[in-house]
């Protein structure tokens, strides 16, 4: 096709996939539950390469679709299906580390770097990018940035929103908006890099990022604790809290996703037997050594026994021990996908609220669907708690999908009557449109509607994605 020979001009035939196997692996998200094929897929090498293709599919009437790692869970990174003509736009070769600066606790990064080669880049500085969940060794800043990305350190560090100073972008018309910089103060006007992060590629096409980094951790522990149920565990976040050390992570997880990381994981070893219904998983840190944090958790952990809210723990003694509690976190949404067809959700509720979020919930899905069975694993320390209903054993995916249909609306009303969220930290994609007709704030949804039509008149950036 002439149009897509003009691109292999633009960026070089090699980075322009036509063929259909070369396609696929862009044609279906990490799910297997959305696919949609491009016309192509473009790999551009440079920003100003990214500006070139935007605009040729601009003058072509092409829409686009901007892909990273491809690890997004909703759907957002492949074309509609029977959506109109597009292309997927890899940002994969954009990946560069542009410049480290330790005096300024800052580092540029393209937006294909993956987010673990910048987590290492910044650790050979002696510098910490604090942002850690699963997919990070294939997700990529553009990607990470494009969905806000969350993980198992916002309550310390926040999303990926606070870690960003300045972005670099492509305008839907092939501008590039140059806003790269990495002052900590700049209130002239609107902070336009806001709107591109969590925008989830539909205002235009991130291809860099000044991002804040944070000093070297000098101390942590890590700690695998059996809780008799969620209010110990808040009782249990209250303490560590309190307890003068830094809190990084503290992550909930009920009894039944660790069996089936038990049963689908490699190489996972569960650090106290599967006996307690609830665990956490908790981590503390100190940028100074001389910081007693072994103490501390010792003596939270052991008045927190005393008041009955912690039954049994396993404090990681050394590296490999630490690695392999987070290995078991990391590796668990791949296990749960092994263990067969569920239907998945993405909530957030103010964390004093998570213990009665879950009772509601338990008790609902009891009710309504006995056959299923819950799980509920998450971010307990930022209120995100991802509950999930799983099929019967042997049940298929749309049998399933089709009688517990009702699942995800439910959880989302739960969660958005206790002042939560139903989209915590994965973006909205193609699959939660339908709940953002149902719960997002009318005046907000005609806000996006206005800043959507005035940079992307045409439509053609991520069609069918985000917007209802
Ligand atoms: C095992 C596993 C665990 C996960 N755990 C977490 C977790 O704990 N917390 C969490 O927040 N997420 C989690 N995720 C979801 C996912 O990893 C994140 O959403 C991640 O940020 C997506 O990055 P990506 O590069 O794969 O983006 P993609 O999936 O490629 O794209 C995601 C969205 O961003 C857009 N996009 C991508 N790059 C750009 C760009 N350069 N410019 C503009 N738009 C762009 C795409 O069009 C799409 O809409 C997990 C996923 C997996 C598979």
């Amino acid at each position: 096709m002439d149009s897509l020979l003009g691109m292999a001009d633009a960026i070089g035939p090699a980075n322009v996939l036509t063929a259909s196997d070369d396609i696929a692996p862009y044609a279906v998200d990490w799910r297997g539950a959305y696919r949609g094929v491009p016309e192509a897929v473009l790999r551009p090498g440079t920003t100003a390469e990214v500006s070139e293709v935007v605009q040729r599919c601009a003058a072509e009437g092409l829409a686009i679709v901007p892909a990273g790692g491809r690890t997004g869970l909703s759907g957002g990174a492949v074309p509609q299906a029977n959506g109109p003509r597009s292309v997927v736009l890899s940002l994969e070769r954009l990946n560069r580390i542009r410049d480290i600066d330790i005096r300024d606790f800052s580092l540029v990064a393209e937006a294909g770097c993956v987010v673990q080669s910048v987590q290492q880049a910044a650790a050979g500085a002696g510098r910490l990018f604090p942002i850690q969940w699963g997919a990070q060794g294939t997700a990529q800043i553009g990607g990470m940035l494009s969905t806000n990305a969350g993980g198992i350190r916002t309550l310390k560090w926040g999303n990926a929103r606070d870690l960003v100073l300045g972005l670099e972008v492509v305008l839907p018309d092939g501008r590039i908006l140059d806003d790269l910089r990495r002052v900590r103060k700049d209130n002239s006007g609107y902070a336009l890099r806001h709107l591109f992060i969590g925008g989830e590629g539909t205002l235009g096409v991130i291809t860099a990022a000044a991002l804040r980094l944070q000093p070297a951790l000098k101390r942590v522990e890590t700690a695998f604790v059996a809780v008799p149920s969620p209010d110990a565990a808040l009782s249990l976040f209250g303490r560590v809290m309190e307890s003068g050390a830094d809190v990084i992570a503290f992550e909930l997880c009920q009894r039944f996703c660790m069996e089936m990381a038990a049963k689908h994981g490699v190489g996972l070893r569960m650090p106290l037997p599967l006996e307690s219904p609830w665990f956490v998983m908790l981590e503390m840190s100190a940028s100074h050594a001389s910081v007693p944090l072994r103490e501390i958790l010792e003596d939270t952990l052991g008045a927190a026994m005393e008041a009955g809210e912690v039954t049994d723990a396993a404090i990681a003694e050394s590296d490999a021990q630490r690695l392999g509690i987070w290995k078991i976190r990391e590796d668990y949404p791949e296990c749960s996908r092994k263990d067969g067809p569920a239907i998945g959700t993405d909530t957030s509720v103010p964390v004093s609220a998570v213990p009665t979020f879950l009772r509601t919930i338990e008790r609902e899905m009891a009710e309504r669907w006995p056959e299923g069975r819950m799980s509920a694993i998450g971010h307990a320390g930022d209120g995100n708690i991802h509950v999930s209903l799983h099929a019967p054993p042997g049940m298929d995916r749309s049998t399933w999908m089709a009688r517990a249909s009702e699942m995800e609306p439910l959880v989302n009303a739960v969660a958005v009557s206790l002042g939560g969220s139903f989209s915590a930290e994965h973006g909205i994609g193609q699959s939660k449109r339908h709940a953002m007709a149902s719960h997002k704030n009318p005046i907000a949804m005609d806000v996006m509607r206005v800043l959507k039509n005035a940079l992307d008149p045409s439509g053609r950036m991520n069609p069918g994605k985000m917007l209802p």
